[in-house]
């Protein structure tokens, strides 16, 4: 069965090209899901000096909020546990002992100088700058030479003098040359195992039997195809998985979407209230594509139609405006009462500048329908429903002076009246009152209607105003139009 993972790096904030990776394993898992795969959730945390306990902590809460459930992994465990790279360390000790004694792997003595002084002399000769073999083949004695000098050897894998060939999943067959994939380091000096070994081993353990990621590590891939094939031979791997590179993000001025652009943290949508499933049917669009005429879908019709063999290769856009818009249909899409729950978060504090106490329940109930059908994102729930709770309107100088026109006052005037007149149960009669106070001043509704608008939100975009209005009361409509007024 299928056997995917998703291996993060606690390292910093998650971002968005993270879950895109996590979304298309995830996805795959659950297609396959009949079948019996499943989706491992793995922590690289060996590199102490980058990893934190926070960052592990905000990547199960984002998994949680995405929606994303693991077979095996933190929290959940499974028979391959430990699922934190930094609770394995003897199991890479063991393996790199195991590399070594085969001949896989060598002690490498060089020191970091002179690796650049070779590298630079080779670039100078036009010649493939990598490792050099220098290590290769030493002699018992170079090697006790090495360490009387107080030399401390790396581990280095040793690569075969030959092509490397595998068929991605979603580029076809590449082949490497061996003069481009020169021996890499396995394990540091200090005996820390490096990426380039603990996650190939532990893919091998945990029978990951597909890498679904980024184009990034494209070039590690021969490498690692290499290590398998060691693995195997030792018995330690049973086979070497499938590998399909998810295509590069590109953002702000056609460059790769990095994880220190602000636009990339994960923390940043949530905050301003992007639901998970609009987040997730984009980043989804980011190589893929359900069908060329359908843009919105649920997480149910991406799994049950996905195909690593139908991503893109091709560098995607981030579309930040694409985003809303596709966030914003989810919104629709939502149960009135499950948005009405799902806002409570930009309802109080410390996001809402109202007193707790002035929070209404029943104005909320009587106004959320009507802002169902207009945010793009929940946070703007704050700015949409403050008049309501709000003692006074919200004073925008610059809303004012644009809705506040010569004769905006008389026009005030006439509405005021006639709203005093109509029937507050009905938005319907209180537009006709706007509409009516317009005719009498030769304005049209839109011109009417916006002078009401800022006097009594403050604002001038927002809700439905007659709906508005009619949630708002008759009484708190008319002061604040006396007050606009005086
Ligand atoms: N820990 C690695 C990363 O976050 C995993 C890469 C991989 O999927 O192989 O970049």
């Amino acid at each position: 069965p299928v056997r995917v993972r998703f291996c993060p790096s606690p390292t910093g904030n998650p971002h968005v090209g993270l879950v895109r990776t996590a979304l298309f394993n995830w996805a795959f898992a659950k297609h396959h899901q009949s079948s019996g795969a499943q989706f491992v959730f793995r922590i690289e945390d060996t590199d102490a000096a980058r990893d934190s306990e926070e960052s592990y902590t905000q990547l199960l809460d984002a998994m949680r909020w995405l929606g994303f459930d693991w077979d095996e992994g933190p929290e959940v465990g499974g028979p391959h546990a430990p699922y934190r790279q930094s609770q394995r360390m003897d199991i890479y000790a063991d393996v790199a002992g195991k590399l070594l004694d085969a001949g896989h792997a060598y002690r490498c003595y060089c020191s970091q100088e002179e690796l650049d002084t070779r590298r630079e002399a080779a670039r100078a000769a036009g010649k493939p700058s990598g490792y050099d073999g220098h290590c290769r083949e030493l002699t018992d004695a170079q090697a006790e030479e090495y360490k009387a000098q107080g030399r401390e050897p790396i581990v280095r894998f040793r690569m075969p003098d030959e092509a490397i060939t595998f068929t991605d999943l979603v580029r076809g067959e590449i082949t490497y040359l061996p003069e481009n994939v020169p021996d890499y380091g396995i394990v540091r000096a200090n005996g820390a195992p490096l990426y380039t070994l603990v996650n190939p081993v532990d893919d091998a353990l945990m029978e990951i039997t597909h890498v679904l990621r980024g184009e990034d590590l494209l070039s590690s891939t021969p490498r690692q195809v290499a290590l398998y094939k060691a693995l195997t031979e030792l018995g330690i791997a049973k086979r070497t998985p499938a590998f399909g590179h998810l295509p590069y993000v590109m953002g702000e001025g056609n460059k790769k979407l990095s994880k220190r652009d602000p636009q990339a943290s994960l923390n940043l949508y949530r905050e301003r209230g992007f639901l998970p499933e609009g987040l997730l049917n984009y980043l989804s669009l980011l190589g893929w594509s359900l069908s060329a005429d359908q843009d919105i879908f649920t997480i149910e019709e991406m799994v049950a139609a996905f195909d690593v063999s139908d991503v893109n290769p091709n560098p995607a856009r981030f579309d930040l405006k694409k985003c809303e818009a596709i966030n914003a249909d989810h919104i629709r899409l939502l149960d009135v009462k499950d948005f009405t729950e799902r806002c409570r978060p930009w309802l109080k504090a410390p996001v809402a500048p109202w007193a707790p106490e002035a929070f209404d329940e029943a104005k909320w109930q009587a106004i959320a329908p009507h802002a169902q059908t207009r945010l793009k994102v929940l946070s703007e729930i704050t700015d949409n429903v403050d008049f309501l709770f709000l003692p006074e309107p919200v004073l925008d100088e610059a809303s004012w002076a644009k809705a506040m026109k010569e004769g905006s006052d008389a026009l005030l005037r006439t509405a005021r009246e006639k709203l005093d007149a109509a029937d507050w149960t009905s938005a319907e009669s209180l537009k006709e009152a706007v509409l009516a106070a317009g005719e009498a001043h030769g304005l049209k509704l839109g011109k009417a209607q916006a002078p009401v608008r800022v006097a009594v939100t403050g604002r001038t975009v927002g809700l439905p105003l007659f709906e508005s209005l009619e949630v708002l009361g008759k009484e708190t409509t008319l002061a604040r139009i006396d007050a606009a007024l005086a």
